[in-house]
Formats: structure tokens, sequence, C-alpha cells
């Protein structure tokens, strides 16, 4: 059992976690700061990919909604251009054993 566990991907095991979205934007950048960034390391690092540079409006999106709340992409982030917090109580991220 923990054998086929241990198989599956990392996608597959995100796609079994739950979230109670906030509704307020717990993750917010700095888009001056963004813009300058040259390597954009939060849309390669995050495991829910939750940032996207968007070429045609020139800034990266936040789909904060997917957050699993690891705090890997505010020590990333060089610019530290990332304000990032948890979710109300309540809401966010949901783990489940299985
Ligand atoms: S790594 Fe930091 S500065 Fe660069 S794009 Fe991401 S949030 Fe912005
Ligand atoms: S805390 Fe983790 S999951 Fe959430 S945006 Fe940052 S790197 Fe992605």
């Amino acid at each position: 059992m923990q054998k086929d566990e241990n198989k599956k991907s990392i996608q597959d095991k995100i796609a079994t976690i739950k979230y109670n979205c906030d509704s307020k934007p717990h993750l917010i950048v700095d888009q001056k700061k963004c813009v300058k960034c040259k390597n954009k390391i939060c849309t390669k690092i995050c495991p829910a990919k939750v940032y996207e540079f968007d070429e045609n409006l020139n800034e990266v999106i936040v789909q904060y909604e997917n957050c699993l709340e690891c705090g890997a992409c505010r020590i990333a982030c060089a610019k530290n251009a990332i304000t990032w917090k948890y979710p109300s109580s309540g809401c966010g991220v949901i783990f489940k054993n299985n």
C-alpha cells in the first residue's frame, strides 16, 4: 500500500488536496519588482503552479487559490517581492491522509 502511494506523481498527490478558498488573496506580488526580475523563479519552483508570467499583460498572475502554503516562493524570490501570509482562519489548503 505504501509503495503504491510513493509511485504517485506530485500532480496526482496535489489532485487529492482540497481547498477552502479565502475571498482575499494571501499572496500579493510587487509587480514593479517582478517586471525587472529576470529569472522569475516563482513560476518555476511553485509545486502548485500558482505563479504564471503573462507576456501580454507583462505581469505575474497569482492563482493564490491553489497555494499549498509551503512557503517556498517567499524564500526563493530574491527581490523580496512577495507579501505572504496565511489565509484567514478556516480557509486555505486542507490536506487529506489518503
Ligand atoms: S521571483 Fe519574485 S520578483 Fe521575480 S517574478 Fe517572482 S515574485 Fe516577482
Ligand atoms: S507557498 Fe508554496 S504552494 Fe504557495 S505559492 Fe508559494 S511556492 Fe507555491
